[in-house]
């Protein structure tokens, strides 16, 4: 139904929306215990879209009695898994059918074009409690050979509380990769959305009861990073955090666990992604197209974002006048809720005088600007940064090496496979990669030696929920969608017996 909407329908609801802004712990919405607030502004316009709680370490303790509490009475974790799956596919459900609610909160909350939401996100968030709802009675434990005076089996069970901290570039996609594995295992969470997009977050979690899943499992904490995320990461009594978000912070996690109560943790952090496209590129102008999408689509606030093309010098200058028509022909900056529009605001005005400073600084390194570079004409009231492309871009550069998480790339050219699988290697980050070649020894080759969590072979960004999502190096070490995540959220028990 939201599909068939055009851009004053889509005002028209976004002008209607009364988003929920409390917490959500034990089945009730309340209010932070110490009244506080904070804002959450609507990127495009600048407007205040509402106040929301602001935790602190009382609310967080009171989110994580109540799931403790929820886990320990066994009405999830030991939920028949036939039931437990009834109420997530009902939940899956219950997202699709509120596609339009959920599209306008994280449009209006961080920028993103609505069509991306109604495409991407919803599509993927309803795919993922769908996927990881089938798991939840094919999650086994093993019985192993003995000899037969002995009997041992091992049983794979919930870790109990969950605490899941999740960026803004995707809220409601990222919350549900983090949550649906750890619920579809039975345990109890706690959503901590971030301060920049809290508010797809309070929707999940009141969908969540509607769809039968019971008080106390599903808790939504709202607040800053510093304040309530710290004191989630902190708690004694929170058996894991699954992050989301910057490198930074995703190593702070790990000390919270070392500082508290050696809380398991993942993180899916930043990257730094390679596109390598080779001399013998199967299709220059199929390789461009995504090249252009990989680097601008969701204004390039992507953690696989690819901000560094590795080109073959032979046919570098072919790639970048391509680069620049096609750029130009798809993405320009325009009104989220229209959905026409492709590329929307940055999430921030922090975010966006992040990104022109890196443009700044590509200009001082001497990388030659070749597109965009600044803010687009007319939409000086959002957080725009018109789609930038930099060709003479060295490895060594800091554009080439930080994650500037905006519409910014840099061309990169080679001579030798050998020296683009070195330049793409060359990154404290190791999250995605691409190579795009008619050759299949080189494509094997490569997709051996780039050390990323995934290497994509003549596409880019491709996958369903059975590839894995997660890095090497300083992308994280965890992974998301797929099978293996849910050895993220049990642990596994011997249990050995004596038959005498
Ligand atoms: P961020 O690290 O600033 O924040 C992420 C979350 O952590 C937010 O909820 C925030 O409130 C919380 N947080 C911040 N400081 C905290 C602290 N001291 N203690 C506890 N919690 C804290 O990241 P962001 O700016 O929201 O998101 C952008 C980053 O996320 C980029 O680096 C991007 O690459 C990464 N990301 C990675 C993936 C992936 O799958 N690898 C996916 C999406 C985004």
């Amino acid at each position: 139904q939201a599909r068939g909407l055009d851009k004053k329908a889509f005002h028209k609801f976004a002008g209607k929306l009364k988003p929920e802004t409390r917490n959500f712990i034990d089945g009730k919405f309340v209010d932070a215990k110490k009244g506080r607030k904070f804002e959450t502004i609507n990127p495009a316009t600048g407007e205040v879209i509402a106040s929301v709680a602001r935790s602190d370490a009382a609310d967080v303790d009171a989110a994580v009695k109540a799931a403790r509490k929820a886990f320990k009475s066994g009405v999830w974790s030991k939920m028949a898994p036939r039931d437990r799956m009834t109420v997530i596919y009902k939940f899956a459900k219950l997202i699709e059918e509120n596609a339009l609610q959920f599209a306008l909160l994280d449009t209006t909350d961080m920028g993103k074009p609505i069509s991306e939401m109604l495409n991407i996100d919803i599509p993927g968030a309803v795919m993922t409690f769908n996927y990881f709802g089938e798991t939840v009675d094919k999650i086994e434990g093993q019985v192993t050979a003995t000899a037969s005076s002995e009997f041992h089996y091992i049983l794979r069970q919930p870790l109990g509380v969950v605490g899941c901290i999740v960026p803004w570039n995707y809220p409601l996609m990222m919350a549900s990769w983090k949550v649906a594995p750890a619920l579809a295992a039975g345990n109890s969470v706690i959503l901590k959305p971030a301060e920049q997009s809290p508010l797809s977050g309070a929707l999940m979690a009141k969908l969540f009861m509607e769809a039968g899943g019971p008080a106390g499992v599903f808790n939504v904490i709202q607040g800053l990073g510093e304040e309530a995320g710290k004191a989630l990461a902190l708690h004694m009594d929170v058996d894991k955090i699954g992050f989301t978000g910057s490198t930074e912070v995703g190593k702070l996690m790990m000390v919270y666990a070392g500082q508290s109560n050696m809380k398991r943790v993942t993180t899916e952090c930043g990257g730094k992604t390679p596109q390598i496209v080779t001399g013998d590129v199967p299709d220059l102008d199929t390789a461009v197209q995504y090249a252009v999408n990989g680097i601008y689509g969701n204004q390039g606030e992507v953690c696989n974002a690819g901000s560094r093309l590795i080109v073959d010098q032979k046919i570098h200058d072919e790639f970048v006048d391509l680069f620049l028509k096609k750029a130009k022909a798809s993405f320009n900056p325009g009104d989220p809720l229209d959905p026409a529009t492709t590329m929307g605001p940055l999430v921030t005005k922090e975010q966006q005088k992040r990104v022109l400073s890196y443009i700044d600084i590509g200009k001082k390194e001497g990388a030659k600007l070749a597109l965009g570079g600044g803010r687009p004409k007319g939409f000086d009231a959002g957080c725009y940064v018109s789609p930038t492309l930099f060709t003479g871009v060295k490895n060594e550069m800091r554009i080439a090496k930080e994650e500037i998480f905006g519409p910014v790339t840099g061309v990169i050219p080679y001579k030798k496979l050998e020296d683009a699988i070195a330049i793409a290697n060359d990154s404290i980050y190791g999250l995605a990669a691409s190579i795009w070649t008619s050759d299949v020894s080189n494509a094997h080759k490569a997709a051996r030696d780039i050390e990323a969590g995934i290497v994509w072979v003549n596409c880019f960004d491709h996958g369903d929920m059975t590839s894995i999502w997660g890095g090497f190096k300083q992308s994280g070490m965890g992974r998301d969608k797929c099978l293996e995540t849910l050895t993220t959220v049990t642990q596994t028990k011997s249990v050995w017996m004596h038959l005498g």
